[in-house]
């Protein structure tokens, strides 16, 4: 049976447990409306640790005011079954209060690659996460946590924290999970109405296009993000925040592809922002 930790005491019952019997423990960080992309987190960790741990938690210091922290979607119910079809041991659901308690005023903060792509429209996003994601590594010391490449630049940042805190937990990153039309899996895809959401495929259209450029051989980035930029702006209902190639561990930004390129968009399709990359390693 699924077991269900609303409090850091109850959490701590099944590891202090689990570490005793010498298990290995799996850690999924989520904010829930989960989907086969998480599922896909959550498939991996239970191959690769003796329990599998996935956090549900809304986390409201990573939205600024004006951000979609309400509006969020939320279904605990179909979260818990899709967990418990998929072999997950325990789902940790902290509500505000007991992760941010009356006092709290510690935070953890980052410079270098929190300062490109979302870390510019997102000013105070990834203090909110560096901040929650070792709350959660501290409760549930996990051996291995798992992000998806869905959020590029979040997995080179909590694999830039682990190294320079020294946390001893080794960060998984997994492929992105689309929808058959090409689509990356994302909770805020609810947000779309019938004519956005078909609009919103010039996402992964511009990814696809970007990498075949890469794969061809186009060494410029700024061409190919130019090319990629281009096409999401023939869709009347697309507005592009950012179109970027970074260097994947740095998130600093390149103008040829070297090493591991990372191509970064963030795209408004009407009021919902949407974000899809892919990622090239050059051949040396
Ligand atoms: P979220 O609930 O959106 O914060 O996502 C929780 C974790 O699931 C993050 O590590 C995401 O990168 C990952 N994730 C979300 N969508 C996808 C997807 N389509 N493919 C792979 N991983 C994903």
């Amino acid at each position: 049976m699924i077991a269900i930790a609303h409090t850091v005491k109850e959490a701590r019952k099944y590891i202090t447990e689990w570490k005793k019997q010498g298990l290995s423990i799996g850690l999924v960080p989520t904010m829930g409306y989960l989907h086969e992309g998480h599922m896909s987190l959550v498939k991996r960790a239970r191959q690769e640790n003796g329990k599998v741990v996935v956090s549900v938690f809304v986390n409201p210091m990573q939205f600024s005011p004006n951000e979609d922290l309400d509006q969020y979607p939320r279904d605990f119910d179909a979260d818990t079954r899709l967990c418990h079809e998929n072999g997950v041991d325990l789902i940790l659901h902290p509500e505000p209060p007991e992760m941010y308690p009356d006092g709290f005023c510690s935070f953890v903060d980052m410079t270098g690659p929190t300062a490109e792509l979302c870390g510019k429209s997102r000013p105070i996003h990834f203090r909110g996460v560096c901040t929650v994601v070792n709350k959660l590594f501290n409760i549930v010391q996990p051996d291995r946590a798992y992000f998806g490449q869905k959020d590029a630049q979040q997995l080179a940042v909590i694999r830039r924290m682990v190294c320079d805190l020294n946390m001893s937990i080794e960060i998984v990153g997994c492929p992105i999970i689309r929808e058959e039309d090409g689509l990356a899996r994302s909770s805020r895809n609810k947000y779309l109405n019938e004519e956005e959401r078909k609009a919103a495929l010039i996402l992964s259209r511009s990814v696809f296009l970007g990498k075949e450029m890469a794969e061809e051989g186009e060494k410029d980035a700024r061409k190919i993000c130019l090319a990629m930029r281009r096409l999401i702006e023939t869709e009347p209902l697309a507005r592009v925040d950012y179109v970027e190639a970074v260097d994947f561990s740095t998130i600093q930004k390149v103008d040829a592809v070297q090493g591991e390129t990372l191509f970064a968009i963030a795209v408004y399709i009407g009021k919902t922002r949407l974000i899809d990359n892919f990622i090239v390693k050059a051949i040396s």
